[in-house]
């Protein structure tokens, strides 16, 4: 099949290399069957031409496949930088209804109108601030710091109102928004009612939000804090039916890993922990053993979840996500049978646990290639840093 194409992956941050930077990040992607990515800031701004300039330099240096970036996180202060960092050609931009980087309604209807103007993408983190906030109180004054308080704070209602608030905006501003990883049954709920009415919403789900539940947090503690945070099963349920019906549009890794020394004091005080799994290198094997070979997915729909809809969505052009005469050739071969336990150890992101491990997944990628060259195979992996390209986004 077409090489995966990850449309949100926090692969590197100069405050955090030790996490994971390009060369590891996209190690990992390779051995995973990501043969592009669309980078996503963390916390170091990637909001100023030059910013976007220095990053891009990064992954042409550092990165072993083509890649992208997301611009953010974008507010008052930098929405005038919009103009000359869609020059650059990204014309995706991330910004938050909820901390650390909240939007309130003003900042967010000012990011709609700039970013459509800009024949952009707005990439909405989509929970209520209202919401949060309240819970927190609650969960404060409870002396809350148990791992499934953090479950709590942000509940179903949370994501739900900001889902409906930033498509009311998009619909009636006429901007393009994507949700970024979305993890409830109202937010399906939601997309799906709003692409009938023809809004230009469109978003994504990730593995963590199709495989577990907030109950595997009762075992797994810290190591799944995420944020959304995990919901229950209809939600999970109601992810892989909208993937299959297309108002879920992309699946991304949504990779954003912690150290162990990262996640441990969250057993003690989860408000402590980091939040984030990596998830990179496990995206394809979950979804070629949990989704296709559980038939709760299709071929047909990884590919489009995965390859194509990721490459319209973004604007990265006409030759990735797809096996066509004159299109790169970045191909995946999968072994839909091949059995195998993950370990972290044998994974290679830079941190040293998965929240797969010991989990039997059946269907790997067994070789990976990139514009025609060989990158991974029988677990090796076969290319250097500094043959990436920067893809441009056309919008
Ligand atoms: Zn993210």
């Amino acid at each position: 099949m077409p090489g995966l194409v990850d449309g949100h992956a926090h692969l590197y941050d100069p405050a955090f290399t030790y996490r994971e930077d390009f060369t590891s990040g996209t190690s990992a992607a390779v051995a995973g069957g990501v043969t592009a990515v669309v980078e996503m800031v963390l916390t170091t701004p990637v909001d100023s031409a030059d910013r976007v300039r220095a990053k891009i330099e990064e992954g042409q240096r550092n990165s072993l496949i083509d890649f992208s970036l997301h611009a953010g996180m974008m507010n008052l202060n930098n929405l005038p930088n919009i103009p000359a960092i869609a020059q650059l050609g990204v014309r995706s931009f991330k910004t938050f209804t909820c901390k650390p980087y909240h939007a309130d309604d003003h900042t967010l209807m000012s990011l709609m109108r700039e970013t459509a103007m800009h024949h952009s993408i707005l990439n909405v983190h989509a929970e209520d601030e209202t919401i949060a906030n309240e819970n927190m109180q609650r969960l404060v004054s409870a002396g809350r710091k148990d791992p499934m308080a953090h479950t709590e704070w942000k509940p179903n209602l949370a994501e739900e109102r900001a889902v409906n608030k930033v498509i009311q905006f998009a619909g009636g501003i006429g901007a393009r928004v994507h949700i970024s990883h979305m993890s409830t049954q109202e937010g399906v709920a939601a997309v799906r009612k709003a692409k009938r009415q023809r809004v230009r919403v469109t978003t994504e789900t990730c593995p963590h939000y199709l495989t577990f539940t907030r109950k595997d947090m009762k075992k797994q503690g810290p190591y799944l804090k995420m944020n959304p945070s995990l919901k229950g099963p209809k939600d999970v349920d109601a992810l892989w039916r909208g993937l299959g019906d297309g108002t879920v549009d992309i699946v991304t890794s949504e990779h954003a890993p912690g150290t162990r020394a990262e996640k441990e004091p969250g057993w003690e005080d989860i408000w402590k922990a980091w939040g984030g799994v990596p998830a990179i290198e496990t995206m394809l094997p979950v979804l070629l053993s949990e989704g296709v070979n559980r038939h709760r997915l299709t071929l047909q729909v990884l590919q489009r979840a995965c390859c194509e809809n990721p490459v319209r969505i973004f604007g990265l052009g006409t030759k990735k996500g797809v096996i066509r005469t004159g299109a790169d050739a970045d191909l995946v071969m999968v072994d839909l049978k091949m059995k195998r336990k993950v370990r972290a150890e044998n994974l290679h992101q830079k941190v040293a646990w998965s929240p797969y491990e010991g989990l039997i997944l059946k269907g790997w990628p067994v070789m990976t290639m990139r514009q025609g060259r060989v990158v991974f195979q029988d677990d090796g992996i076969l290319a250097k840093p500094g043959d990436a390209e920067f893809l441009p986004m056309f919008l």
